[in-house]
């Protein structure tokens, strides 16, 4: 039975991963140290027999027993409000915490697929984004602390692959919503669906003419497990190109909804993307893959799933305070 560690994999995407690889009949490794994931995704995994939590911090060394085949590195905080909370240990997981991963899969030979970001282009020039474009960001700015760790992380994942000659895959993920989201980790599909449920107004930030692409989850997963599976390692998008206005998803939300919600505006956050929107002529090609689900189905399964969850998950909060010195 092949052995696969996913990091992060209490979190929105690794628990999904989790869950697919298990589907697949592999014996599962999750880690995460919960400072944003939450055990709550992947409490149905417990009583799997080909299932394991470790609760470990990956920037921390990290000692998994027996043999591994494949490690997914997907932890990392991976919202606006998180870097700001937690702008360290952003920093640190993308750099110690791959050079961990990438150590580790050294003594274990096996392949590692990291959990790149649409955000290594920074506020991008080049419309639609291709793996050719460098990309145009702030080190300096509130984003960063998330941007450049993503950044670094490819850097040291190539460098593993040609110095060391280490199986690598590196998957530049476009913005993904589906279940297990968390509702106020300030993401806007959660937020403006937890103001929904809540009661109250819509927050757009700045006039919502900036575009996002948005995937759903599943179409996310398909395309990371056949690039882990396939014999590339340079960076490959994956991500819907089904393009949209910020102000068009509040009204598609509202709509979704059935609640006569208020939009209000508020000011654009320092160096928010203008335009997003995943180039995947590579993925077709060299994967084969390409998205399924259309937004409206995909937002109608993740309305579900938030309107089922029980009434005072709408005022959860991530467990910051116990990190925050560190
Ligand atoms: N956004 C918004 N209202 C909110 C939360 C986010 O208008 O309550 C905007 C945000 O400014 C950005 C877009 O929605 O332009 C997507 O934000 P998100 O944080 O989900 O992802 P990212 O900016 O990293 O793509």
């Amino acid at each position: 039975m092949k052995r696969v560690l996913i990091t992060g994999g209490a979190g929105f995407l690794g628990s999904h991963l989790c869950d697919r690889f298990i589907k697949e009949g592999y014996f599962v490794i999750a880690m995460d140290n919960l400072i944003t994931g939450d055990l709550r995704n992947i409490e149905h995994l417990f009583k799997h027999p080909n299932f394991e939590f470790y609760h470990h911090d990956v920037s921390k060394f990290i000692h998994v027993p027996g043999e591994l085949d494949y490690i997914l590195h997907f932890a990392s905080p991976a919202s606006p409000i998180d870097y700001l909370k937690i702008p360290i240990q952003t920093l640190k997981v993308g750099s110690l915490g791959i050079h961990n991963c990438l150590g580790l899969a050294r003594v274990k030979k096996a392949r590692v697929i990291i959990a790149s970001t649409s955000e290594v282009y920074g506020d991008p020039l080049v419309h639609p984004q291709t793996e050719e474009y460098w990309g145009h960001v702030n080190p300096v700015g509130p984003r960063g602390v998330y941007d450049e760790a993503k950044r670094f992380q490819e850097a040291m994942t190539m460098a593993y692959h040609t110095y060391h000659g280490l199986e690598t895959r590196i998957v530049r993920i476009f913005n993904t919503y589906g279940p297990r989201m968390r509702l106020n980790d300030g993401r806007v599909l959660p937020a403006f669906i937890g103001q929904a449920l809540r009661g109250e107004d819509i927050t757009i930030f700045g006039d919502g003419s900036q575009t996002r692409s948005f995937c759903y989850v599943a179409d996310l997963v398909e395309g990371i497990y056949r690039l882990l599976l396939s014999d590339y390692a340079y960076p490959v998008n994956i991500g819907n190109p089904a393009e949209i206005t910020i102000k068009q998803f509040a009204e598609e939300i509202i709509k979704l909804t059935g609640t006569d919600q208020k939009i209000v505006y508020k000011p654009l956050p320092k160096d928010d993307p203008k335009q997003r929107q995943p180039d995947i002529t590579k993925a077709k090609e060299i994967l084969g893959w390409e998205p399924k689900v259309s937004r409206a189905e995909g937002l109608a399964i993740t309305y579900d799933y938030f309107r089922s969850l029980p009434k005072e998950r709408l005022y959860d909060e991530a467990n910051h305070r116990d990190f925050e010195k560190r």
